[in-house]
């Protein structure tokens, strides 16, 4: 819990990132590093000590609007559409060399911005992003239609046509702001659409980096990828509104995702959507507590808890309900929670100063509904940033807001069960508007995968949590969300289908 850096394990900012955020991040449009038209900007706080560390330009309705027009030129005019398809992979696949080329500087920016452990960002985040525009980069070649038989009298030649959307509106969260970036573009890019990215207000400064490598080092057409921040209200909104915008896809809260349905219902754009979750993770009475303490553990504590699907809900069988507690209180206890930029930093600072008020509220509410906290609940003392350690709630029941709400942050909340019947569990963890992800411990293969059956989530981990690769489809049941990243169906976002029939 030592908050003061020791100089060992402090990282000094690489001189590139320092440069660049002297220098004022910009926004890409059409091309080009531009500042925002009225001039505003917006102060980025390094949430482990709330310093301002940058300022970026603040877009408004008016940098959306030069954004989508050069997003729409690009796709209408631009030497995009003739590129073929392995021309299109090459790019996508050369914009994760770059990053992955400039990955320890990322590392920092992300550890600065969010307030993520370095060791986080260089371990998850980082290799994450670079993979998906690799896996994405191959995916441009083969994009296929079908040949089709109707069944209509006369002779017909009939097939398919993917073709893609077109321009893309994209939102994204602070959470692993790079991350969501590459999720968000490399497929885009893939299909063969063009885009406005809007990196979240917390959390642009990769994203902007990424946009003046682009510039620097990518050989993308002028105004097929466009990055700005903003705030939601306003950029993000204009976003989710604009006409000339074929598709939004949306990463946040559900009840913002509610609005970016509302605003795309004006010109009936396609939207897609990620958005909360409540996962549950169910250890059986058979489970490996070796592996299931450490695997619930970050399952509920990695990136400090701001994970839609974190284990945010525990259920444990009550002959190890103990054990298995007293095996995660030990291991919370132990989380060397710090500034990111610290290489010995096992959590991070949570990202603002309204998220830490949002989840030590949610603490107070399980408190006062009764709730026990068996280790946390609390920040750090001596310092300015936005702490909370990593917290465990017992003595929980269904009713409790704690059970039922998104937290978002480190709380996880445990409930002991007895009877063993998987239709009955089942119906418990499926007890949640949310349907992200769950996981299930157990020693039993036929228990785990009719497990696997009965919860209603788009990620079910067995005996791991929080496993993410490009290749995995990745999404929501319920309200977690429309679509799925990552994988073949990330490219299905971003496509039309066309029926060709000619009669011959
Ligand atoms: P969180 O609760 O994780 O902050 P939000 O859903 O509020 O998530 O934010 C996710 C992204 O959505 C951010 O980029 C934010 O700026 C954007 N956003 C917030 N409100 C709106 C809105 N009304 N319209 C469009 N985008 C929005």
């Amino acid at each position: 819990m030592n908050l003061h850096v020791p100089s060992s394990t402090a990282v000094a900012l690489d001189p590139a990132i320092q440069k660049f955020l002297d220098a004022g991040p910009k926004f890409l449009i059409d091309g080009k590093l531009v500042q925002a038209q009225a001039g505003a900007t917006i102060d980025i706080r390094n949430p482990a000590t709330a310093q301002v560390v940058a300022k970026v330009p603040e877009a408004r309705a008016e940098d959306i609007d030069l954004a989508v027009k050069a997003a729409r030129r690009a796709f209408d005019q631009g030497p995009w559409s003739r590129l073929t398809p392995a021309e299109r992979g090459k790019l996508v696949y050369k914009l994760g060399e770059i990053i992955e080329r400039h990955a320890e500087e990322f590392a920092q920016l992300e550890a600065l911005d969010n307030g993520k452990p370095i060791s986080e960002s260089r371990a998850a985040d980082l290799p994450i992003a670079y993979n998906t525009f690799y896996y994405m980069a191959g995916w441009a070649t083969k994009i296929a239609g079908a040949t089709l038989s109707p069944s209509n009298a006369g002779e017909y030649h009939a097939y398919t046509l993917r073709e893609p959307i077109g321009v893309v509106g994209q939102i994204i969260p602070w959470n692993f702001p790079l991350m969501m970036a590459a999720w968000k573009l490399a497929p885009a890019l893939a299909a063969g659409c063009t885009v406005v990215l809007k990196a979240a207000e917390d959390t642009p400064l990769s994203a902007l980096r990424l946009a003046q490598l682009i510039v620097d080092e990518a050989d993308f057409p002028a105004g097929v990828i466009n990055i700005v921040t903003g705030y939601g209200e306003t950029a993000g909104a204009a976003l989710a509104a604009h006409p000339q915008v074929d598709k939004i896809a949306f990463t946040g809260s559900t009840e913002v995702g509610k609005l970016i349905v509302k605003a795309a219902a004006g010109s009936l754009k396609r939207v897609t959507l990620e958005l909360g979750g409540k996962a549950p993770t169910i250890v059986f009475p058979d489970a490996d507590l070796d592996r299931a303490i450490p695997g619930v553990t970050l399952g509920s504590f990695f990136a400090q808890g701001q994970v839609c699907v974190a284990t945010t809900r525990i259920y444990a069988h009550k002959s190890i309900f103990d054990k298995l507690i007293e095996g995660v209180r030990d291991a919370a206890s132990k989380i060397r929670v710090g500034p990111g930029l610290d290489t010995a930093t096992q959590m991070g600072p949570l990202v603002s100063a309204t998220q830490l008020k949002r989840v030590s509220g949610y603490v107070q509410s399980g408190r006062d509904e009764g709730a026990h906290v068996q280790v946390g609940g609390e920040g750090l003392t001596g310092s300015d940033g936005y702490f909370l350690k990593p917290t465990i709630l017992t003595n929980a029941n269904p009713a409790m807001k704690v059970v039922r709400e998104e937290i978002f942050g480190p709380v996880v909340v445990a409930q002991a069960f007895d009877d063993t019947a998987l239709d009955k569990l089942a119906a418990e963890a499926n007890d949640t508007e949310y349907g992200l992800a769950a996981s299930v411990w157990t020693q039993n293969a036929s228990i785990a995968h009719k497990m696997a059956k009965r919860i209603k989530a788009g990620t079910i981990w067995i005996n791991c949590h929080h496993v993410f690769d490009p290749v995995l489809p990745f999404g929501g049941y319920k309200q977690s969300g429309w679509g799925r990243e990552n994988g073949a169906e990330a490219i299905e976002n971003y496509l039309e289908t066309k029926a060709v029939t000619m009669a011959l």
